[in-house]
């Protein structure tokens, strides 16, 4: 089978999308290719007729949007899905020695970490730094993506010294996941790594977010190619696809074209750039006021809405049947898939549900369900914390994946360009 085009796309997109930063630059530049153009949060906004634009907040949380070629606000598209993915962040004042001969790196856990699945593999070091700058606004620092190009590894204990590893061993984040650094002679140098990286003098280097990564990329596997396997799927794999999506359909007649990629969804949103923040409601509000349109306009616009809020989904893992619903289970490459909680975990409900079907009917996908087994918890996502600033009509959807939150993760060749389709016939 070939691979589809999205897929490679997907690929590559991963490659550069080490970190939440990093997933913004390589956004900026796929919206920048198809004529997207940047306005800041700090400067005026006047939106053009067709115009197409994009706006980030907090370096790590992008939305872009298109203002419909009729000039009338009648109603947002809006695609949502995160940056962010579960890894280890390294702390500040880092090194810790270990009898002089080793030197570790002092990290902790962000997000809901598969812990056992960062062992035993190079894992690279990435983020952002800010040095002084006194020819910048922004408090007189400039900021600067940065990939420490050296690898750690967080080497196991022998079988022989943990005897209960297989047998549910307890991981103690502080004492058994630090990643080893270097020998005797690496000590002191991890600060002036940093530095290098930044192209930074000593004492210039004033602020870091760094964090571990997974080099490795995206495979596709199987015997027909059907399934593939790449760190960061959840949840950029629908970051991709809202991405795809929109630079492809552009603008609409009447609706702006809204694509929102929120950081911290991981550690439930609540920050400044994250779903639980002001940012999109912010947006919505902006491009009101951008495109000349009144204060009631704005509220009609939003109550005939919807939002697509796009987040991975559980496949049924094929040594585990057990843990998904027993009739609303998706399977890989079975198409994208809509998701259902009673507790209102997902947004979807019968109405939106309705919406969403009809997308996949009048673009030719096949949409699969999803429920939690009764019995069990499952996750919550973007949507009912977005609907909290801005409450519109909303449905949850994903792409089925096996193995979440794992360093490395699971999913089918055939549905993410199935999950580009549903999305560009909402943009339509
Ligand atoms: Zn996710």
């Amino acid at each position: 089978m070939k691979t589809d085009k999205y897929i490679k796309g997907l690929g590559a997109f991963l490659k550069e999308a080490k970190t939440p930063y990093h997933a913004v630059a390589a956004t900026t530049k796929m919206l920048k290719e198809a004529g997207f153009s940047e306005i800041k949060e700090t400067e005026s906004w006047k939106l053009k007729k067709g115009g197409k634009y994009y706006v980030s907040r907090g370096g790590s949380s992008i939305m872009a949007f298109a203002i419909p070629t009729n000039g009338k606000l009648e109603s947002y598209s809006i695609v949502a899905a995160h940056s962010d993915s579960p890894t280890f962040r390294i702390k500040e004042n880092a090194e810790l020695s270990v009898s002089g001969k080793y030197v570790k790196l002092n990290a902790e856990g962000y997000g809901g970490i598969i812990l056992s699945t960062w062992l035993d593999r190079p894992l690279g070091i990435a983020g952002r730094v800010f040095t002084e700058d006194s020819q910048t606004i922004a408090g007189g620092v400039s900021e600067k993506l940065v990939d420490l190009g050296c690898n750690v590894v967080i080497p196991s204990l022998a079988i022989h010294m943990n005897r209960e590893v297989n047998d549910g061993y307890k991981w103690n984040i502080q004492t058994d996941l630090l990643p080893l650094f270097g020998g005797e002679a690496t000590a002191g140098s991890f600060d002036k790594l940093v530095e290098k990286a930044a192209g930074a003098k000593k004492g210039e280097l004033l602020g870091k977010d760094l964090l571990l990564y997974c080099p490795e990329e995206l495979k596709v596997w199987g015997p027909k190619d059907e399934f593939c396997s790449a760190p960061r799927l959840d949840d950029l794999a629908c970051a991709f696809a809202g991405l795809s999506a929109i630079t492809e359909a552009g603008a609409a007649k009447g609706a702006v074209n809204v694509l929102a990629i929120f950081d911290n969804e991981e550690v439930g949103s609540l920050t400044a750039q994250g779903a639980d923040s002001t940012f999109l409601e912010d947006t919505l509000r902006r491009i009101q006021i951008g495109m000349g349109v009144g204060e009631e306009d704005y509220y009609k616009a939003i109550a005939g809405s919807f939002l697509l809020s796009a987040d991975n989904a559980h496949a049924v893992h094929p040594n585990h049947p057990e843990k998904s619903d027993e009739n609303n289970r998706p399977f890989l490459n079975g198409g994208p898939v809509l998701k259902f909680s009673a507790n209102q975990k997902y947004t979807t409900g019968g109405k939106s549900a309705a919406i969403v079907k009809k997308l996949c009917k009048d673009a030719g996908v096949t949409l699969q369900i999803f429920a939690n087994r009764s019995d069990m918890a499952g996750g919550s996502t973007l949507g009912n914390i977005s609907n909290a600033h801005v409450s519109l009509t909303s449905a949850d959807v994903g792409l089925p994946q096996l193995a979440m939150h794992s360093a490395l993760e699971t999913m089918g060749t055939h549905d993410l360009s199935d999950m580009v389709a549903m999305m560009k016939e909402l943009y339509k």
